[in-house]
């Protein structure tokens, strides 16, 4: 087990990506915190690792709440002694051409994508500073490093954590913690589901192995990352994209 005994929260865990994550996290020996809005979908999650004979608990949290993040960081480490890992996976889209999108838009997608894993970060980045180790993960995106079209708001958060990634890696390095991002390319969840079937079929045709990824290939990325084998990786940005930009 890659994870046994490390204690992981997952922000926005309660489906999609983050929930994979979690089911992935629990496989492989891990104390999961599914923190999430939704408590029917927490809680969906935390059965299934229970059933799976693996421990995991369920918080509500909205990752824009600094009040809420503080006291979900507190009840970790109150309930498991310690804070091991963060994947600071929420996030969600709001698109429209530049010349049509709304301050609302802007605003609603920067405040969970950038100052949600901002907030995040910092409360985990507290703790882990007083116990000398933790690991940090943001969820970038391709649409960060290349653009995408309709997607100003997201593709500034997804570069911006990328920024956060490296300059918490420089800040954090000599307390022990180690900061990375993963840079997903279009992966089938809700998220991406009710995209046009026209371009999901040209996102699975520009990519050299003529498919589209699933959840486990970025919670697969993530456990990597999270575990031990990662001891001299911080600071970067792994792409699992399947080559679609290439
Ligand atoms: P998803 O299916 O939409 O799931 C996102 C989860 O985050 C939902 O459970 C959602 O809860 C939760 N969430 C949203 N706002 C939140 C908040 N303020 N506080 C706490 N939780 C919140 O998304 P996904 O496709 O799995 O994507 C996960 C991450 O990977 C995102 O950061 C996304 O930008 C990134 N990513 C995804 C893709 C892709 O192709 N899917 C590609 C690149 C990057 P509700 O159910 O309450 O909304």
């Amino acid at each position: 087990m890659r994870l046994k005994d490390k204690v992981a929260i997952v922000t926005g865990g309660g489906r999609g990506i983050g929930e994979t994550t979690c089911i992935r996290f629990a496989e492989e020996g891990a104390k999961v915190v599914v923190a999430d809005m939704n408590e029917a979908d927490i809680q969906i999650v935390v059965e299934k690792i229970k059933q799976m004979g693996g421990e995991a608990v369920g918080m509500k949290v909205d990752v824009t709440d600094g009040v809420l993040v503080e006291k979900m960081i507190a009840e970790t480490v109150t309930k498991y002694g310690k804070l091991d890992i963060l994947v600071n996976n929420a996030g969600i889209t709001a698109d429209g051409k530049l010349v049509k999108m709304t301050e609302e838009q802007w605003d609603k997608v920067i405040n969970v994508n950038l100052k949600g894993v901002f907030i995040c970060g910092q409360a985990a980045a507290k703790v882990m500073s007083e116990q000398g180790y933790g690991v940090i993960l943001n969820a970038s995106s391709i649409v960060g490093i290349y653009g995408n079209f309709g997607q100003t708001n997201y593709a500034a958060t997804k570069w911006g954590v990328i920024g956060m990634a490296k300059t918490w890696a420089k800040e954090l390095g000599p307390k022990g913690i180690r900061v990375n991002a993963v840079a997903p390319g279009f992966i089938m969840t809700p998220m991406t589901e009710k995209m046009p079937e026209k371009v999901l079929d040209m996102m699975k045709d520009k990519s050299p192995l003529k498919t589209l990824g699933y959840p486990e290939d970025i919670a697969n990325a993530y456990v990597y990352l999270a575990s031990d084998e990662a001891k001299f990786v911080t600071g970067t940005v792994l792409s699992v994209d399947g080559g679609v930009v290439l």
